[in-house]
C-alpha cells in the first residue's frame, strides 16, 4: 500500500541540512555522534521522531538526525530581527517626522530640553500627560488649545508632543493655518487632497491660529480645515496668541464658528509668563549692565 510517509519525505531535507551545515572553529561531535557548539556547549544536530507508519504499525516512528539551533543560533537570530525591526522601526518615524511638515528649528525640540520654570511647570506635565494617554485622548477626540503671548513656548511644547508621539511612530503633522492658506492659495495642491492627508494623520497641530488674514475666503477655508478635523473625531492641538476672553467675546461669525469647534475638542491651557525672547534680551541687558558696572569703578 502506497501510504504518505513523513519520514521518507523528510529523509532527503534533514540530509541536505546536515551536508550544508557550517562547523565553527571549535565545533565538537559529542559520545552520540552530533554536531556540539563549541561556545554554548548546545547540539547543533540531534534526533527527532518522525512518523513512518507501516500497514502492521501504523503508529511506527523512527529517529531522524536533524540540524538543529545551539543557544548562539538562536541569540544570534534574535538580534538580527530586532536589529532589522529597529531599522524599520527609525525609517518610519523618519519618515513620518518628513511629512509632519515641522519646521526645522523645531526637529530637536524634546520635553527634556525645555526650559521649566514656575510658569510652564503644570503645562509641560499636561502635555507629557496627553502623550502618555494619547490613545486615549484620540478615543475621547480630546485636543489641546494652548493660548497665551507670544513667546511663552505654546509652538515649541506643541513641536514636544509631535516629536514624542512621532517617536511612538504616531502620525503627526504640525503645521500653520498661514501656511496651509498660501498652499491653497497658491493651487499647488487641492484643498481637498490636503486636507485628506491631515486626517490621516492621528494628530494635526495647529499652530498660530489668529494670525491668518481675515477675508472671507481666509477664514472660510479655515474652518473647512478645522471642521473636518472635528468631523472626523480626530483630535488636534492648537495654538494661538488670542486670549480666551478674545475668542469668547467674538461676535463675527465667521470667527465664531471657527472658536466654537476649537473649544469643543481642545482644552484649554493658558501660557504665562515673560517671553522667551524678552527674558533673553533681559539677561543680555543684565549682561550689559554687570559689564558696564565693573567697568565703571575708575
Ligand atoms: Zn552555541
Amino acid at each position: 500500500m502506497n501510504q504518505f510517509n513523513p519520514y521518507e519525505m523528510m529523509q532527503g531535507i534533514a540530509a541536505n541540512g546536515l551536508r550544508n551545515q557550517t562547523v565553527n572553529p571549535g565545533d565538537y561531535v559529542d559520545e552520540d555522534g552530533m554536531l556540539v557548539c563549541g561556545v554554548c556547549h548546545e547540539r547543533r544536530q540531534n534526533y527527532i521522531q518522525v512518523s513512518s507508519p507501516t500497514d502492521e504499525d501504523p503508529e511506527r516512528k523512527l529517529p531522524l538526525k536533524v540540524t538543529c539551533q545551539c543557544r548562539c543560533d538562536r541569540e544570534r537570530e534574535a538580534a538580527e530581527k530586532k536589529a532589522e525591526e529597529d531599522k524599520k522601526a527609525m525609517e518610519r518615524v523618519s519618515r513620518l517626522k518628513k511629512a509632519s511638515l515641522m519646521d526645522e528649528k523645531f526637529r530637536e525640540a524634546t520635553f527634556s530640553a525645555f526650559r521649566v520654570d514656575k510658569d510652564n511647570a503644570r503645562n509641560l506635565k499636561l502635555c507629557k500627560r496627553f502623550v502618555d494617554a494619547f490613545d486615549e485622548m484620540v478615543a475621547k477626540n480630546q485636543g489641546l488649545l494652548l493660548w497665551g503671548d507670544v513667546g511663552t513656548g505654546k509652538t515649541y511644547i506643541a513641536a514636544c508632543v509631535a516629536n514624542a508621539l512621532l517617536e511612538k511612530g504616531v502620525p503627526v503633522v504640525i503645521t500653520s493655518l498661514v501656511k496651509l492658506l498660501e498652499i491653497i492659495q497658491s493651487g499647488e495642491d487641492r484643498e481637498s487632497d490636503i486636507i485628506a492627508r491631515m486626517n490621516s494623520a492621528k494628530l494635526v497641530i495647529f499652530d498660530d491660529l489668529g494670525a491668518e488674514r481675515s477675508t472671507d475666503y481666509a477664514l472660510e477655508k479655515v474652518y473647512n480645515i478645522i471642521d473636518s478635523r472635528y468631523r472626523r473625531k480626530l483630535p488636534m492641538i492648537v495654538t494661538t496668541n488670542l486670549t480666551i476672553e478674545e475668542m469668547k467675546s467674538e461676535t463675527d461669525r465667521r470667527y465664531t464658528r471657527i472658536y466654537d469647534r476649537v473649544f469643543e475638542v481642545c482644552y484649554p491651557m493658558q501660557f504665562t509668563g515673560v517671553s522667551w525672547r524678552k527674558k533673553a534680551a533681559n539677561s543680555r541687558f543684565k549682561e550689559m549692565e554687570r559689564l558696564l558696572d565693573d567697568g565703571g569703578d575708575g
